[in-house]
């Protein structure tokens, strides 16, 4: 087989990345060694967070700290055997996240999130799949006064700077807006400009259905198999050997198995995160996300049912999976919601691909001709795989970028 380029990866990232190549008339082949989409991109919470300008940080008041310090929260749960060796990792996310250093990412990284939903809706539209997006946008819920007053000041800064669309809602307003929520909450934040998806599997899935439409090949094989032969790319697949002209990296979280062999020490890590669905019991509705912001977990109305996700496990990509807090989660969530029986068998377990200062790693190897990287997107891989896939494209191909891609590139690091 031969191609103009590889894609290795078939999650949000990489399937977006294919379908602009191919589409721009470069004969592409993505490879996972699985199906496609069935990884982290299978279970997110579904948001596509044209909100999310401030990537999320490291927590830095003290009260903050102590209660992660316990690891009896929700939304932050770690690995104490992992602790060393995620370390580094973590001193070097701390520093990016003070105060200063994170205004000056959430500007850069904001040039990117503000093209997120437009380019889905660019991708839907071709694959035939916009009622798999929702535009009710998703509630940023809190149980205390002041958390819920320092929230809307947080989004009226946001919208002064970043221009975000928001509603503030009361107690009354979160009620009239969610009716079956109990009423324990002192109001939310409803981001009225994201949209979210009711099955992230069926819209990936769709996506790479438009590429093989635009003329694209899906096989299975491993990355690990990548080897350079002069100017081109050689990978051995389930369908025969490919030889490419150019190769992408859009691992994930295994970026960095491959990226290591080839000679590259770049500081990644994962937060691990969980998702259980469940029926909703009689007739109660959720009509858009919710996340329980002070409790630290989201749910989300899915096809399957009502998807709760958790917050970030810091641990070891490939340490045994402790759903633990699921487990804290869900009566808090039952309380909130009236969930009735558990839908799936097992909790499903994904890792977030994450880098220390918080953006992902967009652009070409720094020191391999015809290679190029796309991961690290973190909590937001879902949000940003079209526009990762547009301007990786437009790079590969020499058009001029639609987003100034200096500040994502490898070398920063
Ligand atoms: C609980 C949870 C909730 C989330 N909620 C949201 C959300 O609401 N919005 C949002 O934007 N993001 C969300 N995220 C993050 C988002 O899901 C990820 O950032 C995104 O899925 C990453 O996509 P990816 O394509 O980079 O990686 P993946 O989807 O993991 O794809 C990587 C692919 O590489 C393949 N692969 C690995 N090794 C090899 C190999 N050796 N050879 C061949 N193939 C290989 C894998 O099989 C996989 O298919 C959430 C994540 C979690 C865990």
């Amino acid at each position: 087989m031969r191609a103009d380029a590889v894609v290795l990866g078939a999650g949000m990232v990489g399937i977006s990345v294919a379908v602009h190549l191919q589409s721009r008339g470069r004969s592409t082949v993505l490879v996972d060694r699985r199906g496609a989409a069935e990884e982290t991109s299978f279970g997110n919470a579904g948001l596509i967070q044209r909100e999310g300008v401030y990537p999320y940080g490291f927590p830095h008041d003290f009260g903050a700290l102590v209660r992660y310090g316990t690891n009896r929260t929700i939304d932050a749960y770690y690995h104490p055997s992992a602790l060393v060796e995620i370390a580094p990792f973590l001193w070097k996310y701390w520093k990016h996240s003070r105060r200063r250093r994170h205004a000056a990412i959430a500007r850069l990284y904001s040039r990117l999130i503000e093209h997120c939903v437009t380019e889905h809706d660019t991708l839907a539209a071709a694959a035939g799949a916009t009622e798999l997006i929702r535009r009710d946008g998703w509630i940023r819920a809190f149980r205390t006064n002041e958390k819920r007053d320092r929230g809307f000041a947080e989004a009226e800064s946001w919208k002064r700077e970043f221009g975000l669309a928001y509603r503030a809602l009361d107690a009354r307003a979160l009620a009239e807006a969610e009716p079956h929520l109990a009423p324990v909450l002192s109001g939310g934040i409803h981001w009225t400009e994201p949209t979210t998806v009711v099955d992230p599997n069926a819209l990936a899935l769709a996506y790479v259905r438009l590429f093989e439409r635009l003329g694209g090949r899906f096989v299975q094989g491993n990355a690990a198999t990548l080897e350079a032969d002069g100017a081109l790319w050689r990978l051995r697949t389930a369908a025969g050997p490919l030889e490419a002209g150019a190769a992408v990296v859009a691992l994930g979280p295994w970026a960095d198995v491959l990226t290591r062999a080839l000679g590259y020490a770049l500081p990644l890590a994962v937060k691990r995160g969980y998702h259980m669905h469940y029926r909703a019991a009689g007739t109660a509705t959720l009509n858009r996300p919710v996340l329980d912001s002070e409790s630290g977990y989201c749910l989300a109305p899915m096809a399957r049912g009502i998807r709760l996700t958790t917050g970030a496990e810091f641990a070891l990509r490939d340490a045994i999976r402790t759903p633990v807090q699921l487990g804290r989660a869900e009566p808090i969530a039952r309380n909130l919601f009236p969930l009735a029986e558990r839908l799936d068998t097992e909790p499903w377990m994904g890792a977030r691909p994450c880098t220390p200062d918080m953006m992902p790693i967009i652009g070409p190897a720094p020191r391999h001709a015809n290679l190029w990287f796309a991961f690290g997107h973190a909590h937001h891989g879902l949000t940003l795989g079209p526009v990762t896939g547009r301007l990786v494209a437009e790079m590969m191909t020499g058009e001029a970028p639609f987003v100034d891609p200096a500040p994502y590139r490898a070398d920063r690091f």
